[in-house]
């Protein structure tokens, strides 16, 4: 482990361009539950049925009720982790051009990082299926689900669900970024949803080193990834950034 801890920080320091892509795993320290991996909703619910703009249109008081408040009530009490905090620092630094997240949950930013590519949108704001207007979170009036606009519209948040289209913009943006990057970390994601999960694939079709934190492996393990640090994005990242500032 230490001494993938120190073949990662010689990586960042030596890398031209480095681009972290990252999934749920990373505010799971935040208090932020996954989708899969242990204590993911998954155990509770199936997210591709909840999840899928199908099941939105279909059925939008069951979605709020299951999904959406429980997210926004997550999402209001979390505050960056250690992770998030070693990635808003690496940018500082020079060492990180971009966070491609795949999370709806505004902590990289809240961490400090000012390039990130929202892939998936974000549960920060809502909007209107009728007259399109926006609402944050915060204003939103939950007395009845699902929670509707003054002209009388159901309000969704402004993400990406299941079934829906990547915003051009980002999508080309994070192919980019992939393509040309020289070091891309993979963190707290299983690498399952696309095409977010293909990012690393093509970073590695152009020769970049891809490492991969996370709590267990994932179908990049051992066929795209250079290697898997194993464990907690947050101390995984203290230790990537001590090595980094102390070289200890
Ligand atoms: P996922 O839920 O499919 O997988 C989570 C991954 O994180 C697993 O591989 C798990 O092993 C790993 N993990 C769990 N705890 C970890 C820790 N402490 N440190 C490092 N790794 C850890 O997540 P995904 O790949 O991002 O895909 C799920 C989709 O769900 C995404 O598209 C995302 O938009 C959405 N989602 C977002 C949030 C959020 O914004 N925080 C939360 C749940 C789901
Ligand atoms: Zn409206």
């Amino acid at each position: 482990m230490e001494d993938l801890i120190k073949r990662t920080a010689k990586a960042i320091s030596g890398a031209k361009k480095v681009v972290a892509l990252t999934g749920a795993g990373i505010s799971v320290e935040s208090g932020i539950p996954p989708f899969r991996g242990k204590g993911g909703l998954w155990e509770k619910i199936d997210p591709m049925e909840y999840a899928h703009i199908d099941a939105f249109m279909k059925d939008p008081k069951k979605v709020w009720d299951v999904l959406i408040r429980e997210t926004n009530e997550f999402i209001e009490k979390a505050a960056p982790n250690d992770a998030h905090l070693g990635l808003a620092r690496l940018e500082k630094m020079g060492m990180l051009k971009t966070i491609i997240t795949q999370n709806i949950d505004g902590l990289h930013q809240a961490a400090g990082n000012l390039d990130v590519i929202e892939f998936h949108g974000n549960f920060a704001w809502h909007y209107c299926l009728d007259c399109g207007e926006k609402i944050t979170a915060k204003e939103i009036d939950l007395s009845e689900l699902p929670p509707r606009c003054h002209c009388g519209g159901i309000l969704r948040p402004d993400c990406v669900f299941f079934g829906e289209m990547i915003l051009p913009d980002h999508l080309s943006r994070s192919r980019h970024l992939a393509e040309t990057c020289d070091l891309m970390l993979v963190v707290g994601t299983s690498a399952i949803v696309h095409p977010a999960a293909t990012m690393p694939l093509i970073a590695r079709e152009n020769n970049a080193m891809v490492v991969e934190i996370n709590m267990e492996a994932t179908p990049l393990t051992g066929v795209v990834s250079d290697f898997i640090i194993t464990g907690k994005a947050g101390d995984i990242f203290n230790r990537i950034m001590d090595e980094l500032e102390n070289g200890v």
